[in-house]
Formats: C-alpha cells, sequence, structure tokens
C-alpha cells in the first residue's frame, strides 16, 4: 500500500508595528493596563466612524512585495459577522472577496529533496484585531480586555504547498525572518504578534485533496511542528483503518501533546461577509505604491546571496550572518570599514555573538559600533597584537567604548616581534619542559602546540605565535 502524503496550508496573523490602531488613535500597545486604550471606534458605539491607519496599509502592501505578491492598486474591506465576548462590535473588519496581496511565494530550502520548494502565498489581507479573554485574572470568570481590538493585522494564507511537519516549521522561521527584516512587526510569539494556524489533510501521491481539518492553538514554531506530526498521524491511523477524516477544528494541548476537536458549537460559524459600508475601498496609488516599494529592503535571501558571491564565504556561514537584519547590518558595516571579510565573518560569529549573549542584549543594540571593531581587527591583521590579546582588548571596549589602538599603547599590548626576546622566553619554556621535550623528540609531534601555548602563557600573549612556533622548531631540529 502506497504511503500517504500530508498536505498542509498555513495561515498566519502578523500584527503591525504601527503607532495606533488600524481605525482609530488609540495606542497599539501591548501590556498596558487592561482597556486603557480604547474609545468608541474599537468599542463600537453607536455613531462611531472608523478611519483608516494609512501606516498600517503601508506595512502591510510593504511585507505583500517582499514576499513577492501583487499588490491591488483596489481592495475592499468586509465585515465578518459572529459572536464572542471579546468582539464588541458583533464584527470584525476584515478583507474577503477582494484582499489587497495575492499571489506571492516563500522559497524553502526543500527539507526531503535539497532542491528549494517555492510555498506559494494564495492571499494577503488586512484585518482588524479581536480583544483577548482573560481566564486567570478574576476567579471564577473570565476578564475580557479590549486594548488589543482594533490592532492592525495582515493574515497571510499560503496555498496547501507544505508536505511535511518540518517543512512547515521551516517555512514560518523564514517567514518571520523575512518580516523582521521588513521591519513590519516584531513576531513575538509569546505576545501574540504572530499566530499560526494549519489546514492538514493527506492524500495518496497523484490523489486529489483529502477531507482537512483545521489546527489552531499552536503557540511557537516547536509546537506547530508537533501538533502537524500528531495530526498527520491520526489521519493515517483513521484512513488506514478504512475510517474517514471528519471535516472540524482541532484545538492542540501543547501540556497533554493532543489536539482536541473544538466544541460544535464554537465552531459551525457562517459569517456572513459583506462589504463595510462605513468605509471606501482601499485605493493605492502608483505614487503611493512606488513609495512604498522603495522601502522594501534586501531581502534575507538575496543579501546571503550577495554575501556568498562577494565575499567568498560558505553557505552555512552566509546563513548565519543573515540570520537578522542587524547581524547582516554590523558584518556589512565591518566590511565597508575596511575588515578582511573572513576575520569580519569569524568576529561576527564568534566573539561579537557571545558578547552580545553574555551581556542579554543583541547585535542590534550591541555597544561597540562596527567602526570600533574594525580599528581593532586592523591591529590584529597589521600583525602589532594577537588574536588573544585583541580578545582582551575587545572586553575592555566593550565595557569603556574607548578606541582600542589607545588601549593597546596604554596597557603596553603590542605584539613583541623582537627576536632575542622571544628566543629567551622559547628557551625558557623549552628547559622547563624537560619531559615533554624528550617526548616530541621521540616523535610526539603534538606538543608542538603545547610548547607555542606555554611560550604565548610566558609573554602573557604578547609573543607572535607565528614566529613562537618557527623558534621552537629551529630549538628542537638539533
Ligand atoms: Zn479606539
Amino acid at each position: 500500500m502506497t504511503e500517504f502524503e500530508p498536505v498542509i496550508g498555513l495561515e498566519i496573523h502578523v500584527q503591525l508595528r504601527t503607532r495606533t490602531k488600524l481605525f482609530c488613535g488609540n495606542e497599539n500597545e501591548f501590556g498596558a493596563e487592561p482597556n486603557s486604550h480604547v474609545c468608541p471606534v474599537c468599542l463600537g458605539l453607536p455613531g462611531a466612524l472608523p478611519v483608516l491607519n494609512r501606516r498600517a496599509v503601508e506595512l502591510g502592501v510593504r511585507a505583500a512585495l517582499g514576499l513577492h505578491c501583487t499588490v491591488h492598486r483596489r481592495s475592499i474591506f468586509a465585515r465578518k459577522n459572529y459572536f464572542y465576548p471579546d468582539l464588541p462590535k458583533g464584527y470584525q473588519i476584515s478583507q474577503f472577496e477582494e484582499p489587497f496581496a495575492t499571489e506571492g511565494f516563500l522559497k524553502v530550502p526543500g527539507v526531503a529533496s535539497g532542491d528549494p520548494r517555492r510555498i506559494r502565498i494564495r492571499r494577503i489581507h488586512l484585518e482588524e484585531d479581536a480583544g483577548k479573554s482573560l481566564h486567570d485574572r478574576i476567579p471564577g470568570a473570565t476578564a475580557v480586555d479590549l486594548n488589543r481590538t482594533g490592532v492592525p493585522l495582515i493574515e497571510i494564507v499560503t496555498e496547501p504547498d507544505v508536505r511535511s511537519p518540518e517543512e512547515a516549521r521551516d517555512f514560518l522561521s523564514r517567514l518571520k525572518r523575512a518580516l523582521e527584516y521588513l521591519d513590519v512587526s516584531d513576531c513575538n510569539m509569546e505576545e501574540g504578534s504572530l499566530r499560526v494556524d494549519a489546514n492538514v489533510s493527506i492524500r495518496r501521491p497523484g490523489a486529489g485533496l483529502g477531507t482537512k481539518t483545521e489546527v489552531k492553538n499552536m503557540n511557537s514554531f516547536g509546537n506547530v511542528e508537533r501538533a502537524l506530526v500528531y495530526e498527520i498521524e491520526r489521519q493515517r491511523e483513521l484512513r488506514s483503518a478504512g475510517a474517514e477524516v471528519v471535516h472540524e477544528t482541532l484545538l492542540w494541548d501543547a501540556d497533554r501533546g493532543e489536539a482536541r476537536p473544538m466544541r460544535s458549537k464554537e465552531e459551525s460559524h457562517d459569517y456572513r461577509y459583506f462589504p463595510d459600508p462605513d468605509l471606501p475601498p482601499l485605493e493605492i496609488s502608483a505614487e503611493w505604491l512606488e513609495a512604498i516599494r522603495e522601502s522594501v529592503p534586501e531581502m534575507p535571501w538575496a543579501r546571503a546571496a550577495r554575501f556568498e558571491g562577494a565575499f567568498s564565504l560558505s553557505t552555512e556561514h552566509v546563513e548565519q550572518l543573515t540570520a537578522t537584519r542587524a547581524t547582516a547590518d554590523y558584518f556589512e558595516n565591518l566590511v565597508d570599514a575596511g575588515t578582511d571579510p573572513g576575520d569580519a565573518a569569524s568576529w561576527v560569529m564568534g566573539e561579537v555573538m557571545a558578547a552580545a549573549k553574555n551581556t542579554n542584549s543583541t547585535i542590534a543594540d550591541f555597544p561597540v559600533q562596527p567602526a570600533l571593531l574594525a580599528e581593532l581587527l586592523q591591529l590584529q591583521r597589521s600583525g602589532r597584537i594577537s588574536r588573544p590579546i585583541a580578545r582582551r582588548v575587545f572586553s575592555v571596549v566593550i565595557e569603556t567604548g574607548r578606541s582600542p589602538t589607545a588601549i593597546v599603547e596604554e596597557q603596553g599590548l603590542a605584539q613583541v616581534t623582537d627576536e632575542s626576546a622571544l628566543e629567551a622566553w622559547v628557551d625558557q619554556t623549552l628547559s622547563a619542559a624537560a619531559d615533554e621535550v624528550e617526548r616530541f623528540r621521540a616523535g610526539d609531534k603534538r606538543l608542538m602546540g603545547f610548547f607555542v601555548g606555554q611560550v604565548m602563557k610566558r609573554s602573557a600573549g604578547k609573543a607572535d605565535p607565528k614566529q613562537v612556533s618557527r623558534l621552537v622548531q629551529e630549538r628542537l631540529k638539533g
């Protein structure tokens, strides 16, 4: 019997990083005192009229352009009607038949085949968020916080092109990176600014689509992957036993590691969409669209390809260097300031990332400007200081923000290249290590590293390791 093939489509809600909400002037701020950012518009009081936030449109369009979508010059806002305690108006303003963007794609490396695969994006539309029900604030009761009501979202809907849970996770992390480069959202899943639902079915290869289920309530990419593994297995078991998959919505329970059907009462919505009579069609002029197009940055995949070509770096290193826009900027500024690309890559992936991690910061707010690090790496490249000394100076630069050249001069850290001084250190080291010298002469050539290390230690890191290695070799030849 041939294996079943998973068919997965994803729906991703992304909160846009605007100052205010989509249709009113209330602040779009996470974590504020409940119900402190509300007004007649987002509360849906009679007579209050929505006014579209142009900034939200710009961010949405920028995201759509970055994801290779066609942006439509005219789109329509529609009311999605349903009843829920966190939805005071009784409807959500969304887009339905005429979204502002369609037909984009995002490439993933192709988990199984190794060839890049295109995951098509069917549509992106603008909509407002609903409020939030809080079940832990008032004992025995549910509280409602309407601060989130009316916060601008884009919903990104893919075609059912994803073929495995692993690929879903990969797609999502690449999408998140793209959205971060585009600077349209903070994409924080814990704060709910990025939310993922999945449509899942299975089929025999080449057959038509099977009945799908919708999986919700997955609050991390890891949970998306786990929930998909669970649901695909559940459908396989059903179908293998000759049973049918029922079309339903399932809620992922991360603690129990299972997906359970939503009560049908909460489900079966007939949203009765119709164009919102309070809002005119969204018209995007050619000039406006052009201005937004100019704000689209170089996307991560383009940047990675450029780095790989221009700086002869490996694909794996380029992935790391373009993981965030701030990392890529830092690396590139370092190279622009005259640093050798190899040195720059090695330091950014090594010392800089480690130092950022140690201080609980990210490269975006890393205290050492690329120009200062470039100065330090110039000292290392020219041979004035060794890499261990460069590391020591780097930590002083992090603490003080002072010039590396000044630190090297003040603390007398310049590399010692004077032969007689080096010879003295080498001789002292070798006479203190008679046993090791014996073993080296007997054939244990691995001890070379030990001797060089000991001389470096004796010189407090100031000896030139290349010269040291040459001198040790000369001494031990005889
Ligand atoms: Zn409001």
